[in-house]
């Protein structure tokens, strides 16, 4: 770094130095910094990171855990206890109050972990130049005066000052507010103009929405605009859902509901039936430690979080909390073809010249195999449309071919890779062309305009225009075409033909033309492409559908979701890769013309009909998601580029790839795929109901607990019988099961039939007819048994201590009992894998023993809770109780399944 630069106080006014300047000030050149440099650089500035917003401390997150209603109810009935001098009410009580702050806490801390890790590898990239050479960079490790190269849909990931720009426009809403992309050049401006009048400026955080660029960084991380103005990037919000959100609410609603009638019970207890009001107080206190679910909101945070973890293992990465949900109720799943469904993988098969077929043998990108003619291998020299087809393909092109130790890569659009290959095959190197037929300038390929242009001279000094694209784009472009003698007139029925012949075996189709001549200015502009080529040839490309994605096709199929292909590729194309991935099978495809064409009622009626869409562009993209959602599927969709964001934004789950994906489309959607594989969509739809499903298990698995902790006390109160359960005791069993037992459902892996179900319906309130009725039934037994079992021991004489000790291990044995019945809401468990499967619910169970045990023999217990040794038989008994309410929770299941009964309580 110049000492000049290092003198400076405030840093310079990049925005109006000149590019040389830069450079100097910056000590860079075209070349980019040494690795060296880059290393000093980064130690110097630091990392490109903005300091992320600063944490809640431990410590105010601790007190942070008290600060909800139950806690305050518990630190109330605290105080209360305390004054009657209830002292071991009053310490159980804290002792819950602090075990669920801190349960609380280091589940929070989990959940946040998990994010952050998640946060980590949605890290943004960046192209630089290094010692000369191109290199994808993460973008924390830029450094002042490294070169960056910019394309469409990118994110800078630092404040750049313009050095080269083609077409540039960036959207700088993050910065100024203004949506509207504004024009980007490379010229210094007057020091003082503002930030939305800077040209020659990219500012970090600003996305580029077309064109290409390069730019030099003149400021990293907190020095930024963006750092300065200190606004966060976009970040995943916080650890909530729909269902959490419905599901707190609730538990509030039903925490003020038992306050409420606790309050109610205690005064007509004391007023009414004269009870002493410490008495009844204690009552009331039990009453509401037994029906409040207090594990409920910190446990359904870990299962999502868990989730989600799990998803991002295999490639599903969520950025937005809620689409884990949303996933579980995906009826639609609209995908873009290549490199999704395809493997991405491409090769040129075919070239389709004026009067020839040529076959081109091999496959992959090792530059081995023939070209032929009907079985007849040729050599390409002999056929001057082919020669230059391939040459046009070489030239025409920004990807770069490499060979590692034997293995062949190329760097760039895999479908430029393969007019390499091609082009390697029969003797056109890359190298050798850029040298005798150097660039003068270019149009690069956009998806919107489906063609790229460049310019070229030959060895004799005479300039050429090479354009390859989309068969109908360069076909408007072509006068003529080359036949083996020379410059005809163009035969369009001939080449529409034959595209459609070559699309209709499933080949991807690219057509190559060129001119003599130069553009009009020194630049290539649109206006040089329109007219006059000469078409060369037809270009056959196979890209084979992706193994694992014909599977996870019929998965979706399996799983009442439809799958429709949205491609930018010939609608033949399509249609045949369609078939091969059971898409669209024996019906019409529909182009994204045709789509522009219709109107919003026809295009409902379409989009639900039809599943693929060809050349389509992300504005079709777009009506098409409207239009499924009006006829009320919920919409998956996918996308890469820039263009894309807004149907991403607009999907229920947008998914944007993560290899190929631009950071404006990852920015705007819900999931990114680590792996650009629909497999990883499927995987998640998957996962995304396996997650519902636990939580709703967990649900199942609590409230019934605490329905049947307060049927018990209620009872006791009706019938004005001993209290079953103290306080105390009533707090001892909610802290063994829902925090050891209940957490163990968190890890429940998906049910076998999970994807042979039907998607949920999205509206579907999670407090069904059929959940309510489960929730009861269960409490009712649980009520049973261990309310039974307590009247029976004191009616044949057993001490109240020793009944009282027989109803919390009937409580809690029936909970070990029931968590295995829990872990399928409709399906048996009493098979291996039902009793087995999980071996985080046998761990749970296998903890809880010890803890009774001691419960039960622990002279310290007995001090704390009452609780009295029992005897075997007593056991036995206890056992038993737990054992009905298994049984009773099967034969339940089973009536359901046999009769249809869940569906129709689940509409009620
Ligand atoms: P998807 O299926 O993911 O939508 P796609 O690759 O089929 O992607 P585009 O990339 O938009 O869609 O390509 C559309 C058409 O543009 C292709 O069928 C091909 O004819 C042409 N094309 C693709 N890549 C290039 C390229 N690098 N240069 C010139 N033309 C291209």
């Amino acid at each position: 770094m110049s000492d000049r630069h290092r003198d400076h106080v405030r840093p310079p006014s990049w925005h109006a130095l000149s590019k040389d300047d830069v450079e100097q000030v910056l000590q860079t050149g075209p070349d980019g910094l040494t690795e060296d440099e880059a290393r000093r650089r980064r130690v110097q500035y630091g990392s490109n990171r903005l300091t992320p917003p600063a944490r809640r401390g431990p410590l105010l997150r601790l007190v942070m855990q008290f600060h909800n209603i139950l806690l305050y109810v518990m630190l109330g009935a605290v105080v209360i206890t305390a004054v009657l001098g209830h002292w071991v009410d009053t310490g159980v009580l804290l002792a819950a109050v602090v075990i669920n702050a801190i349960i609380g806490f280091i589940q929070e801390g989990k959940a946040e972990a998990a994010l952050d890790a998640i946060r980590a590898m949605l890290s943004p990239h960046a192209t630089v130049i290094r010692d000369g050479h191109r290199r994808e960079l993460d973008a924390a490790d830029l450094v002042p005066g490294d070169w960056v190269i910019l394309t469409s849909g990118d994110r800078i990931p630092a404040d750049l000052r313009l050095i080269s720009v083609r077409e540039l426009r960036i959207e700088e809403a993050a910065l100024t507010g203004e949506s509207l992309p504004i024009e980007k050049g490379t010229d210094a401006v007057y020091a003082d103009a503002p930030l939305g009048d800077r040209y020659g400026m990219a500012y970090s955080g600003t996305f580029v929405v077309y064109g290409q660029a390069t730019g030099i960084v003149v400021a990293t991380g907190g020095a930024t605009e963006l750092g300065r103005i200190n606004q966060m990037l976009a970040d995943i919000q916080r650890m909530s859902t729909p269902l959490l959100r419905q599901i707190d609410h609730f538990g509030r609603v039903l925490a003020l509901t038992i306050i409420g009638v606790s309050a109610a019970t205690f005064v007509l207890g004391t007023l009414w039936r004269d009870h002493a009001p410490a008495e009844m107080f204690m009552m009331v206190v039990a009453l509401a430690a037994s029906a409040i679910p207090e594990g409920l909101p910190a446990i359904m945070t870990v299962t999502l979080a868990l989730g989600v973890q799990r998803m991002a293992r295999r490639n599903a990465i969520i950025r937005r909390l809620p689409a884990v949900e949303t996933l579980g109720a995906v009826t639609v799943i609209c995908s873009d073809k290549t490199g999704t469904l395809t493997r991405n993988e491409m090769t040129v098969q075919r070239f389709v010249c004026a009067g020839h077929v040529f076959d081109v043998g091999g496959v992959g990108y090792a530059p081995v195999g023939n070209f032929s003619i009907d079985g007849r291998i040729v050599d390409v020299a002999h056929y001057p449309a082919l020669s230059m087809a391939i040459r046009a393909g070489v030239l025409c092109n920004d990807a770069r071919l490499r060979e590692d130790n034997d293995v062949w890569r190329v760097e760039g659009d895999p479908t430029e890779g393969a007019l390499l290959v091609a082009g390697r095959k029969a003797g056109f190197s890359q190298h050798a062309g850029d040298t005798a037929w150097p660039r003068m300038d270019s149009i690069p390929f956009e998806s919107q305009h489906r063609f790229m242009a460049t310019w070229h001279r030959d060895p004799d000094g005479d300039s050429w225009l090479f354009v390859k694209g989309a068969p109908e784009r360069i076909l408007d472009m072509c006068e003529f075409q080359l036949n083996h003698d020379g410059k005809r007139p163009l035969d369009v029925d001939y080449w529409r033909r034959m595209a459609t012949d070559t699309a209709a075996q499933g080949l991807r189709l690219l057509a190559v033309a060129c001119k003599r001549g130069a553009p009009t200015t020194d630049c290539l502009e649109f206006a040089d492409v329109e007219q006059g080529f000469i078409l060369l040839a037809l270009v056959g490309i196979i890209d084979p559908p992706r193994e694992e994605a014909i599977e996870a096709v019929s998965e979706c199929h399996r799983a009442g979701i439809r799958v429709k292909m949205i491609t930018g590729d010939h609608g033949e194309t399509a249609r045949a890769i369609g078939a091969q991935l059971a898409i669209g099978v024996g019906k019409p495809y529909v182009t994204g013309a045709e789509v522009a064409m219709m109107d919003d009622a026809a295009l409902r009626r379409v989009a639900m009909e039809v599943d693929v869409f060809a050349r389509a562009s992300p504005e079709h993209k777009l009506r098409l998601v409207q239009a499924l959602q009006d006829d009320g599927q919920v919409v998956a969709m996918t996308g890469d580029g820039v263009n894309d964001a807004p149907a991403l934004k607009r999907a229920d789950v947008g998914v944007a790839m993560g290899l190929k994906g631009t950071e404006a489309a990852k920015e705007a959607s819900d999931m990114v795929l680590a792996d650009d594989n629909f497999a990883t969509i499927a995987t998640a739809v998957r996962e995304g109901r396996a997650v519902y499903d636990n939580l709703k298990k967990f649900i199942l698995f609590m409230l019934p607990t605490n329905g049947g902790e307060a049927l018990i006390v209620i009872a006791a109160i009706l019938f004005e019988l001993a209290l079953p359960l103290t306080p105390a005791q009533v707090l001892w069993i909610n802290m063994v099961t829902s925090s050891t037992l209940g957490l163990a459902l968190a890890f429940e892996p998906a049910e076998g039939d999970i994807m042979k179900r039907r998607p949920r319906p999205p509206r579907q309130a999670l407090l069904s007819g059929f959940f309510i009725w489960r929730v009861l039934m269960v409490s009712v037994l649980m009520m049973t048994g261990a309310l039974g079992l307590f009247l029976w021991e004191l009616a044949v004489g057993t001490s109240l201590e020793t009944a009282r000790t027989m109803a919390v291990n009937a409580v809690v044995v029936a909970e070990m009992f029931y968590l295995i019945n829990s872990r399928y809401i409709l399906a048996p468990v009493t098979n291996r894998e039902g009793l087995t499967g999980n071996r985080y619910v046998i761990v749970a169970i296998a903890a809880c023993i010890p803890l009774q045990i001691a419960y039960t023999h622990a002279g310290f217990m007995h001090a704390i809770f009452d609780s009295t040794d029992l005897t075997l038989l007593e056991w036995g008994k206890v056992t038993a109780a737990g054992l009905l309410v298994f049984a009773a929770a099967e034969l339940e299941k089973f009536v359901i399944r046999r009769t249809g009964l869940a569906a129709r309580l689940s509409h009620a």
